[in-house]
């Protein structure tokens, strides 16, 4: 039997929702895209599946779309809070499987938690974070946080840091943080020898509590 391919709504097309939708299309996806501006819906209607302009807080509108059929919902709507939160109780009701929110600041991921949004993402905050590491270490890449304590970095080899082999730096011992892979010449190799000597250009992925990557960031700024 064919696996059913997932299907996605996304409610509000502002910079973050259209480009969610832009990619899950480019990646052949189906998706209904949605705002209640006729003129954002039409920049997507050659994009997506569908794009159709509604009011996501009036429920019968939701209803009438089906949009409980669908595997997941992403509700990108920015500033006005009030309609997000409505449009995320909305869904809840509705059945809904999995509802995906962007908050706006810390409160309202609060409240899009409490009232049973499956996960909330804080694009700006993230963004502005990884941004902040790169300016603080400009050999940090790439910062993902996993949880509230730990994270992955992606750190170009600093010269400091050129010649040596990982046996040397001992990053393990020094910083209680491992390295899980070092990207070379666009190859990831997930089990580098640990006698290599880094090369420049070389980029170390490494994985750590939060603290101790700062360190290390600093250490090798
Ligand atoms: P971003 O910061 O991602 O650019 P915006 O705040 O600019 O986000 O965009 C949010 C989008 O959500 C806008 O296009 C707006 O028209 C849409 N929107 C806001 N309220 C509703 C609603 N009740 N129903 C449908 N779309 C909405």
């Amino acid at each position: 039997m064919a696996k059913h391919k997932k299907q996605f709504a996304i409610i509000g097309l502002g910079r973050f929702g259209s480009s969610v939708a832009k990619f899950l299309s480019e990646m052949g996806y189906e998706v209904l895209a949605i705002d209640d501006n006729a003129e954002r819906v039409q920049d997507l209607v050659n994009v997506v599946t569908h794009a159709v302009s509604a009011d996501s807080t009036d429920e019968e509108a939701m209803r009438a779309l089906g949009i409980r059929n669908f595997d997941v919902v992403v509700v990108a709507i920015g500033e006005n809070i009030q309609a997000s939160i409505l449009t995320t109780l909305i869904l809840k009701d509705l059945g809904v499987g999995k509802i995906i929110v962007k908050a706006q600041n810390e409160l309202h991921g609060k409240v899009l938690n409490k009232i049973g949004a499956d996960k909330v993402v804080f694009p700006e905050r993230d963004m502005g974070l990884r941004v902040a590491h790169h300016l603080i270490s400009p050999n940090i890449m790439e910062h993902i946080e996993l949880s509230s304590d730990y994270s992955i970095v992606e750190m170009t080899a600093p010269s400091a840091m050129r010649g040596k082999n990982l046996r040397q730096l001992d990053i393990r011992a020094k910083y209680q943080c491992n390295v899980l892979a070092v990207k070379r010449d666009g190859e990831m190799n997930i089990s580098f020898p640990a006698d290599e000597p880094l090369c420049r250009d070389d980029v170390l992925v490494i994985v750590g509590r939060n603290e101790q990557l700062t360190r290390l960031e600093q250490v090798y700024a």
